[in-house]
């Protein structure tokens, strides 16, 4: 049996937002055994209840995978849940006066050392491989777009006015369609890191990724929430890890065993052993000296 996923997430308002409208996910699938989620959900800025938006995706989700698994793929399986999810969350905005009301959606889904990944909007699904950071999803923001199209250069997306517009979400439009992709292989030590804006927008890959290399996923969250806030916290920050356990190397052979295993002595010395009798006794016998026998022990 692969060894088991350990989790990690955290959501913080940041300094900027007066209110968390983020959401995260990182646990069991509800009602699939051996199955686990972890997902983030930010909910769009500028529209009412982006906060009510991402938690009730996240819920819808989570709780529609169970069925969908039973008799579908993986893939499969999170396309439909969030694809169903989005018309539900459509249609309740429209129930209780707050039609508009939408959220991004990342999440991975995890069973025995593979993952499978769907997203919607700009949070981000990375998967961490041999220490280095690797994003899986494609942003649907309006920015990703001109740099796909080479209208724009990475590094000035990231400063750009509009950066923050996104291209699809879950809960806007009536229909959606999702990425999914999959599955992921996963080695021992292999992680998956799911993120808002919040923290993609200010702190670099690199920093992220030498963060979420060094540190157990418990740490790793605190401490990339910690760099965004310390980068200006301009939006509410959520981070999600998922790390596959790393066996620990088995024993090295210790000194005591060297000391105890037996070796042969030198072939050298032993043959000076039966030399000196053999060439003593033929020296004597051939009424040598004894200074003469004691020259030829030494040359043997
Ligand atoms: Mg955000």
């Amino acid at each position: 049996m692969p060894p088991p996923l350990i989790v990690a997430a955290l959501s913080h308002r940041g300094l900027m937002r007066r209110e968390n409208q983020d959401f995260a996910y990182a646990g069991e699938v509800p009602g699939a055994e051996g199955w686990q989620l972890l997902a983030v959900a930010d909910g769009v800025g500028g529209h009412a209840r982006g906060e009510w938006a991402s938690q009730r995706a996240v819920q819808l989700v989570a709780n529609g995978l169970a069925g969908l698994l039973a008799d579908r793929d993986p893939a499969d399986a999170l396309r439909e849940a969030v694809t169903m999810a989005n018309a539900q969350v459509h249609h309740e905005a429209r129930a209780i006066g707050c039609a508009g009301a939408a959220t991004t959606f990342a999440a991975a889904l995890v069973r025995d050392g593979q993952a499978w990944w769907v997203n919607v909007g700009d949070s981000r699904v990375y998967a961490l491989a041999g220490g280095r950071l690797r994003q899986l999803s494609a942003d649907h923001s309006w920015v990703a777009e001109q740099v796909r199209a080479g209208a724009m250069r990475p590094d000035d997306a990231r400063t750009h006015g509009k950066r923050n517009v996104v291209t699809r979400t879950v809960g806007f439009e009536p229909y959606v369609l999702p990425d999914v992709d999959g599955p992921v292989a996963l080695g021992p030590g292999d992680a998956l890191l799911l993120c808002s804006d919040g923290l993609h927008g200010p702190v670099d890959e690199t920093c992220m990724q030498a963060t979420a290399a060094e540190l157990d996923p418990q740490f790793a969250v605190g401490r990339l929430v910690e760099l965004a806030n310390e980068a200006g916290g301009p939006d509410n920050i959520t981070v999600v890890i998922g790390r596959v356990i790393q066996e620990p190397e088995p024993a090295a052979e210790t000194n005591i065993v060297d000391t105890v295993r037996t070796e042969p002595p030198p072939r050298k010395r032993r043959r000076r052993r039966w030399l000196f009798p053999l060439i003593s006794g033929l020296m004597a016998v051939a009424g040598g000296g004894g200074a003469t026998a004691a020259a030829l022990v030494f040359f043997a």
